[in-house]
């Protein structure tokens, strides 16, 4: 409809709480599920058991209210229809959208930030083919990750990148890579590939991934009076951040001194990213990039019409409970 057209007509910033099931081992250690979810109002409570002095047990309640609280049923269709599906045709109209996964390290982060690029670009594509038809759109991919405050490609193997200001505001990362695609088999290919070189780095599998943010952008550009010989221009963007491990912002007080270096720069980055979202959400015109490599990437992604959705993620386990009131206290200051 016309309505869902103007950017104006979603929110700047969405808060979602997403739970994932008990997994197998969780079941198999007798683990209590301890987070109780009211969809209707939108609310989530953890219920933590706590000691008293004399030892026995009580539980203490702690409830939060978010944009929408996704229950362990929720399929990954629902979560992009209540989070991305809605800012997509503005990417069209000038505006920047990020969509953010945030959580402890086995919570359902890269889950359910997988499919979302992919359907996102569908209904791109469809939109480019359809509704704007004829006006010289391009769609274009890039896929990078930012680990240790570094970057590399990883849609060429993982080679090592270097970011650079222009001075009007834009980001520009030196030799990334960006591939334009005109169909939805090219772009699962290339997030297939840069999820297998994330994965496949030097020291082990979800090890590796937990510390560092990988982004994935899609760009709509459009070629400058037509031209299809000169350099497309950005018209709008849509970034997908699967964040390090929220519990690894801890690290830094491990024996391992490239450990502890990692965590204080993942600790850095999250705090910025809150504070840039607070300022953006305030509408602040001093937006506090300069905390981290995180958010100096963002740049432009958080000035001018801008929108972000923040899909925290957390394991429903009574193990976990202090990862899961922290990632609910961060959203709750982001919301
Ligand atoms: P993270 O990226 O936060 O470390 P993962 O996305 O790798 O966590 O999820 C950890 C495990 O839990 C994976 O095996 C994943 O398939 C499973 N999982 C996560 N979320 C869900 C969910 N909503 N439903 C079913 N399984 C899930
Ligand atoms: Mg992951």
């Amino acid at each position: 409809s016309s309505d869902k057209e103007k950017p104006g007509s979603v929110a700047k910033i969405k808060v979602v709480v997403r739970k994932r099931p008990l997994n197998k081992k969780e079941i198999a250690k007798k683990e209590e599920d301890i987070i109780s979810i009211e969809p209707h109002s939108n609310s989530i409570t953890v219920h933590e058991t706590k000691l008293k002095v004399d030892l026995t047990e009580y539980v203490e309640k702690h409830e939060f209210v978010f944009d929408a609280v996704l229950d362990e049923d929720v399929s990954n269709d629902e979560v992009y229809r209540e989070t991305v599906e809605p800012i997509v045709p503005a990417i069209f109209h000038r505006t920047k959208a990020t969509c953010f996964a945030y959580g402890q390290t086995g919570s359902g982060k890269t889950y359910t930030m997988q499919p979302l690029p992919l359907k996102a670009s569908q209904d791109i594509l469809r939109l480019m083919y359809h509704t704007h038809r004829n006006q010289g759109f391009h769609l274009f991919v890039s896929f990078f990750e930012i680990y240790g405050g570094k970057l590399f490609d990883l849609l060429n193997d993982r080679r090592k990148l270097c970011m650079r200001e222009d001075g009007k505001q834009q980001v520009c990362i030196v030799g990334l890579q960006e591939y334009r695609v005109s169909n939805v088999d090219t772009i699962r290919e290339l997030i297939e590939k840069g999820n297998a070189t994330r994965s496949t780095g030097t020291t082990g599998a979800n090890e590796e991934s937990s510390r560092s943010h990988a982004i994935l952008q899609l760009a709509i550009k459009r070629s400058i009076d037509g031209n299809e010989s000169k350099p497309a221009r950005i018209i709008g963007k849509l970034s997908f951040i699967d964040l390090a491990g929220s519990e690894r912002g801890a690290d830094t007080t491990d024996n391992d001194k490239q450990t502890r270096i990692e965590g204080a720069e993942i600790n850095k980055s999250l705090l910025a990213l809150k504070e840039c979202i607070r300022a953006l959400d305030n509408d602040q015109h001093h937006i506090p990039f300069r905390g981290s490599k995180l958010t100096e990437v963002l740049r432009d992604s958080f000035i001018g019409d801008s929108r972000t959705v923040m899909i925290s993620c957390i394991s429903p386990n009574a193990g976990s409970c202090e990862h899961t009131l922290n990632t609910l206290r961060y959203a709750d200051r982001v919301k």
